[in-house]
Formats: C-alpha cells, structure tokens, sequence
C-alpha cells in the first residue's frame, strides 16, 4: 500500500542556517492492511516521512508509491487527486475551532464536493464510528483531547481514504486517552481495512497495536520488521535506548 524507495529529503540552506538531511535514504514498505509504526526522537525526521508519503513535500530524490500510484511522477493536480488516498492525523488535532465536531468533520466533504444530504449522512455515520454520536454539536473547546482527536480521526476518515497516516496522534494525550485512540484506530482499521501508519517517539504506543516497526534515526532506518522482531532483538543502539523497560 505504501512504498519508499531510497527517499530523500533536504532542506536547502538559508538565512544562515545549514542545510538539512532530514530524511537520508529511507526505504519502507506497508502491505495492505498492515498496522506499521514508524518511531524515532524528536528531529530524527518522522513528520518530514509523514509529509513525503502524502507529497505535502516533494522528496528530493526517490520514489513514492501508494496505493499503486507513483506519486513522484504525478503532476501537482495529479498528486492533489491521489492524496485522498490519505488521511492525516496530528499530535494538536488542527480542528477549527469555530467549528462543531460535525462542521470539522463536514469540512473535507464540503472542499469534495460532495451534496448536503450525503454528507449529513456520512458525518453522523463517521460521528458514531468515532463513539461521539452525542456530541454534534460541541465545539472543540468543549471537547477533551482524547474527544478532539476522535474528531479528528472522523475528520480524517471523511473521504473515505485507504491509507490513515498518524502522526503524533496520542502525543498530547493522558494516558487513557491515548489508550482509548489507540483502540478507536485498531478498530477502525478492522472496520474499515485501512493501513495505518503510525509515527511517534513512543516505542509503547508502537509496541502497545503495530505489526511492524520501523526505526529512525538522523532521517535513515536503522531497524525495522516484524514489531516481536524489532522488540526482541534490537539491531542498533537506538533500538535499545528506545525499548521501554520489560512491563
Ligand atoms: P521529527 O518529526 O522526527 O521530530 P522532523 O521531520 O520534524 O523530525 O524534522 C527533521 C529535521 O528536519 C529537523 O532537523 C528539522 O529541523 C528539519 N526540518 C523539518 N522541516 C523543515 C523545513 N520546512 N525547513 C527546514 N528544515 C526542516
Ligand atoms: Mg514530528
């Protein structure tokens, strides 16, 4: 479903400052399906991957493919076409606040086109999907941040994407709400048949729903595999620092 092949992304120098490898030579592949974590600390070039793999950013070299398309060979419209292939979800929800939970979700469905009645209707499916059936017609300010990022994640699924791309999704959260996100994506992901990727510098949110995990450090891979692999024989020292102590 997702495909990187020996991706690059530098930032260009300016105004003084160096230029930057953000991402070195990244090259990953998600099946279908798959629950995939990506996880590394912080500047070690996470949400630079989350914007290549839906073309927010154009890589400096290398490949891009989801969902079978080629992305780096698309021109702008094409690339604005397959990008509903992808939903996004961000550590800060980004809902706009002058919105209900149901305008935010209404929202890309309004951008879409899509016609009054349908989108009621999707919204309210969506809101329940969600477990927010209730609350329409709250404002995010009235919301918790577990309940904002549900809104969100609705948000998200509006378009009907194959590809759900977390990144940070439980990093403002307390503890029960991040497990309770956690479990919203699992389930989504089996109601719906998505592919998650999930990108945070928490290997416990990987280890506690990915099947698979890959490690980033300096913008390159330095393990990667099947999750019982990546937890049970760490490849490199940044594996080890990032295990969290055996429950
Ligand atoms: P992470 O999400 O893992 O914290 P980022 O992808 O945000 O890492 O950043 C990786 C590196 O790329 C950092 O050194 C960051 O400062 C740099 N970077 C990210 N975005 C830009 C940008 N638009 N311009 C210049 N440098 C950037
Ligand atoms: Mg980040």
């Amino acid at each position: 479903m997702i495909e990187l092949t020996d991706v690059r992304k530098v930032f260009p120098a300016r105004r003084g400052a160096a230029e930057v490898v953000a991402v070195d030579g990244v090259s990953l592949s998600v099946a279908d399906g798959e629950f995939a974590g990506v996880v590394g600390p912080s500047g070690s070039g996470k949400s630079t991957l989350a914007r290549l793999v839906n073309l927010l950013e154009r890589p400096t070299s290398g490949r891009v493919v989801v969902d079978g398309q080629v992305l780096t060979d698309l021109d702008d419209d094409g690339v604005r076409q397959a990008r509903r292939t992808v939903g996004m979800v961000f550590q800060h929800f980004n809902l706009l606040d002058s919105r209900t939970a149901a305008g935010n979700v209404e929202h890309p469905l309004e951008l879409a086109g899509v016609g009054r009645s349908e989108r009621r209707r999707r919204v309210a499916d969506l809101l329940d999907l969600v477990g927010l059936g209730d609350r329409h017609a709250s404002r995010p300010a009235q919301l918790s941040g577990g309940q904002k990022q549900r809104v969100a994640i609705a948000r998200a699924l509006a378009a009907r994407p194959k590809v759900l791309l977390c990144d940070e999704a439980t990093s403002a959260l307390d503890p029960a709400s991040t497990t309770g996100v956690l479990d919203l994506l699992r389930q989504v992901r089996a109601e719906l048949g998505l592919t998650v990727l999930l990108i945070t510098h928490e290997m416990a949110v990987v280890r506690a729903v990915c099947d698979s995990a890959v490690l980033l450090d300096r913008g390159r891979v330095v393990d990667g595999g099947p999750l019982t692999e990546v937890l049970t024989r760490p490849h490199s020292p940044l594996a080890a620092q990032l295990l969290p102590a055996p429950a």
